[in-house]
């Protein structure tokens, strides 16, 4: 069983939050940063006693700077110091201190003089059963590269001195790996684990603000930790994250991502391993969406979904539920006066409480889902209703697992005969869920990890008052998208909708079509309207692609939106926003796979124009 810790640095909170927080999480150990014992008020026996009170280890305390390398009389002082530190990892009863590489101008490089500094240390923590591990930072005066650490952990030649590996340094300046293998296990005293976005920054600042956890960025931390494993580590893995989100977060929602991240991390290190995770189960698009509203709301939102071309199909035999359905979407109005969805009514307001994939085995979803942590769901079936298994999802919604969609329909619900041959829409394109930025990142972990869903690159969209991270999820066959929306700029519509629906959730449902000026002709002769474009946003379609008069005019007249990528099109038109919750979006794709990212500005814009200001009370 591989050891699984975290820095307490990668949280947010007093030291005896962080702990708490890394113990409930599930954890194994823990590496103490120094400055969370410095600013906590309990003296370091007192930490030492709550970590073995809550069941962790203490891995390591950290960091040491500014040791190797140093002209007297900085030199002598070091020892003075380090042996306080000793004292102290005495107290705390941990018995490794990680040593960073020097970034102080004053000192001096040689490789035997650091391992001549390195082997005295090594007498002193020696002497008290004590060890050191040698850490090269990326952006060390002297040392910068773990091969150069490594070296020097070897000519110090010293029982108590050892090698820390940090992914982050190794792969941000795009070190080969390999050369880890050669390292001897029983040298490498400790593994750090992070993982970062691409990003076109200078190291330093990219690793004090944007490291994230393993499997959110785009660092090949999966091949790093298999040279790792190929020594035969055996030590903890220690996540180690600087994350500005991170730090503002809830500590307990942290901890529970990095130790998710971890298992999943494990999971793709040991394939066939019996310890191995149930394997993704193919999804296969969208099974139904419901909503929960109140009984007036329901009758509104009937109204937009038939103007839209839904037909209703079903109602359900013991509950205030509909089925509204067309082509091969199901959505679902519940306004039962108890139940799930009737709490995430009051508690949000109208809204998307669930949705439900189709995937081709739930049971084995579910076994993974519990593997992950997530939060499963039961609610008492009443006799004859089909029982689906749920987890908790984003913003208090939940996540069905449907494994035989359409089926589920005849048992609960009472079907009601309509006319399907005029059904224009056929299946749910995409879902867009809004979030605060330092979720976003949590959820994406939650989805990749759980589905079979895949990261398309991160794209940032500018909202009038700030930008918003635009982040999309697609799995293999391309019948599940999911849209994560991310801002941190608290008046973005992004945000309001946030505090507006008192949480993250579901903000738009795109629906396809194969004629979009013939659905949406259809819809507007049934009362339907929609998002008002500016006339500037056509003259400059028409100036970019060089349209046809006839497409042009159909455009205008009609507030499509277009796009292109490639020899792919894209069309699309929005709904107003619905109670300024939600609203719906119909696109018709031509070989074209992106979500309008170009349109999104003035689709944010137009629906500024249309909302309340920020602050009026709503009406
Ligand atoms: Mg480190
Ligand atoms: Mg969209």
């Amino acid at each position: 069983m591989t050891k699984r810790s975290i820095a307490t640095v990668s949280l947010s909170g007093a030291l005896d939050e962080k702990l708490r927080a890394i113990a409930a999480a599930g954890f194994d150990e823990v590496e103490i940063f120094e400055n969370d014992l410095l600013s906590f008020s309990g003296s370091p026996r007192d930490v030492g006693q709550l970590c073995r009170d809550l069941g962790l280890a203490i891995c390591a305390f950290q960091p040491f700077r500014d040791f190797e390398g140093m002209p007297e009389p900085q030199r002598t002082r070091n020892f003075a110091r380090a042996e306080r530190k000793f004292d102290l990892m005495q107290e705390l009863q941990t018995e490794l201190l990680l040593v960073c590489s020097n970034i102080s101008p004053a000192s001096l490089g040689g490789i035997d003089r650091a391992a001549a500094d390195f082997h005295e240390l090594g007498e002193r923590a020696g002497r008290r059963g004590l060890r050191v591990g040698f850490e090269a930072l990326a952006w060390g005066k002297h040392v910068n590269d773990y091969r150069d650490a490594w070296e020097i952990v070897r000519r110090a030649d010293h029982k108590a001195i050892g090698v820390i590996l940090d992914s982050f340094h190794a792969l941000a300046p795009s070190f080969p790996v390999t050369a880890i293998q050669s390292i001897p296990a029983d040298k490498i005293f400790l593994v750090q684990l992070a993982d970062a976005p691409k990003l076109g920054l200078d190291v330093l600042s990219w690793s004090r603000h944007f490291r994230c956890f393993p499997g959110q960025g785009d660092l090949p931390v999966v091949a790093f930790m298999e040279s790792v494993l190929a020594t035969g580590y055996k030590g903890p893995w220690s996540l180690e994250i600087f994350n500005d989100q991170f730090r503002a977060g809830s500590a307990v929602r942290t901890a529970t991502d990095g130790l998710r991240s971890l298992i999943l991390l494990e999971d793709q290190l040991a394939k066939a391993s019996v310890d191995a995770l149930q394997p993704k189960a193919q999804s296969r698009g969208v099974g139904f969406i419901e909503f929960a509203v109140n009984e007036t709301k329901a009758t509104d939102l009937a109204v937009l979904l038939g103007q839209l071309g839904f037909r209703k199909t079903g109602a359900h035999r013991s509950k205030d539920v509909e089925r509204w359905s067309q082509g091969g979407i199901d959505l679902v109005i519940n306004c039962e006066p108890d139940g799930f969805a009737h709490s995430h009514y009051v508690t949000h307001g109208p809204g998307v409480c669930a949705i439900a994939v189709d995937v081709d085995d739930a049971g084995k979803t579910m076994a993974r889902a519990e593997a992950l942590k997530a939060r499963t769901f039961y609610q008492p079936v009443g006799p004859g209703e089909l029982e689906i298994p749920a987890i908790h999802g984003v913003g208090g919604s939940l996540l069905y697992f449907l494994e035989s969609a359409g089926k589920n329909w005849d048992v609960d619900f009472e079907p009601l005969r309509s006319d399907a041959s005029t059904d224009r829409l056929s299946v749910v394109d995409h879902i867009s869920q809004s979030m605060p930025y330092d979720e976003m990142l949590s959820w994406l972990l939650f989805y990749t990890g759980i589905l079979d869903l895949q990261r398309l690159p991160q794209m940032e969209i500018a909202d009038p008052v700030g930008l918003v991270q635009s982040q999309a999820l697609i799995n293999g066959n391309q019948s599940l998208r999911v849209v994560l929306n991310g801002s941190s700029a608290t008046r973005t519509l992004s945000n309001r909708f946030i505090s507006e629906f008192f949480g993250s959730g579901v903000q738009h449902i795109a629906f396809s079509c194969d004629d979009i000026f013939a659905a949406v002709a259809e819809m507007r002769k049934r009362g339907a309207s929609f998002l008002k474009i500016p006339e500037n946003y056509y003259d400059d379609v028409e100036a970019k692609y060089g349209l046809d008069a006839e497409t042009m005019s159909a455009l205008r007249d009609n507030q499509i939106l277009y796009d292109r990528e490639g020899d792919g099109e894209f069309f699309q038109i929005y709904t107003h926003s619905f109670d300024e919750r939600f609203f719906f979006e119909i696109v018709e794709r031509r070989n074209y796979q992106g979500f309008g990212a170009a349109n999104a500005g003035i689709r944010l814009a137009a629906q500024t124009r249309e909302a309340r200001p920020a602050g009026m009370p709503r009406m």
